[in-house]
């Protein structure tokens, strides 16, 4: 539909009063990087103060809850841990709610921090991660890499470290079909505010592609991370609204869930040629510091 939301004061009125519950992407209508993007902050405020339910919802698997608290804090943003759904703690979630990963397994982590801790969190085993942060450094030293035979799942997210012996690691435990596969996100691109970088989903393309096999994917536009939020909340879908400024991740996630969506412009999506994109969504914003 790519309704564009100019700012009447009827139009917000009825937005408003068919949401209960806003959920936020973060990075790009939030915050870009560091930089929390202009009134965002007072907007999220007012919205507290109609009784409106928040929840920020991100792809970004680098932070766990904890560590996405502690940059709401530094931006000054009122947010509180069990309003974060990053797809680290969704796949720490889902791994100890939905798999059925006997107690002596372990994860396998190509990943960082993040999901180090939450899968802490919900004791869950696991190894890799900082663990091979050190590659190998030369071709006679394939020999020497050593898989754990107490892995039964792989998790693969972000990871700045990302190296030959954490693929290799992780190839030959997934050539047993019996290991669990599971990524964060399949984001492909990386905008930030100087480039576009390789994504997750393009990491991950060096493991899936050769081994044949995706992975169950945790973060948007999949519905699991919605389902764990629908499940710790009891949301009433249609009248929740998703706000994203991605058209793939974010509005087809609001989209599948049966939400209402709202795009904003603040992110990776430019305003030129939304109306030949196939995927629309309900609303356009040009940012999220001018709703109300
Ligand atoms: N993945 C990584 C590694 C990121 O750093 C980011 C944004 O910072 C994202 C995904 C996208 O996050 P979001 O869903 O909040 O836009
Ligand atoms: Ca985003």
């Amino acid at each position: 539909m790519n309704h564009l939301l100019t700012g009447k004061p009827e139009e917000i009125r009825a937005l408003l009063d068919s949401v209960d519950t806003f959920l936020f992407d973060c990075d790009g209508v939030i915050w870009h990087g560091d930089n929390l993007i202009p009134n965002v902050a007072h907007v999220l405020e007012r919205l507290r103060e109609m009784g409106k339910r928040i929840l920020f919802v991100s792809n970004n698997s680098t932070k766990s809850r904890r560590q996405y608290l502690k940059k709401f804090t530094q931006l000054n943003i009122e947010a509180y841990v069990n309003e974060v759904f990053g797809s680290a703690y969704a796949a720490a979630y889902y791994i100890k709610h939905n798999l059925e990963l006997p107690d002596n397994k372990k994860v396998y982590i190509v990943g960082m921090s993040g999901i180090q801790e939450e899968l802490d969190a919900e004791g869950i085993k696991h190894c890799g991660s900082s663990d091979d942060n050190e590659n190998l450094t030369d071709m006679s030293e394939m020999s020497t890499i050593k898989n754990d035979p107490d892995v039964g799942a792989v998790l693969f997210g972000f990871d700045l470290d990302l190296n030959y012996k954490k693929l290799a690691k992780a190839f030959t435990y997934l050539q047993n079909p019996e290991t669990h596969f599971l990524a964060t996100n399949t984001d492909l691109t990386f905008p930030t505010k100087n480039a576009v970088y390789p994504g997750t989903g393009a990491l991950l393309a060096a493991l899936s592609t050769p081994l044949g096999r995706k992975p169950l994917v945790m973060g948007k536009p999949e519905q699991r991370m919605l389902d764990v939020i629908v499940d710790k909340y009891h949301l009433d879908r249609s009248r929740t609204c998703m706000v994203g400024d991605r058209l793939d991740t974010d509005i087809l996630f609001g989209q599948n869930g049966g939400m209402k969506t709202l795009l904003v412009l603040t992110g990776v999506t430019p305003a030129a040629g939304l109306d030949e994109q196939e995927i629309k969504a309900d609303f356009v914003i040009d940012s999220l510091g001018h709703l109300l």
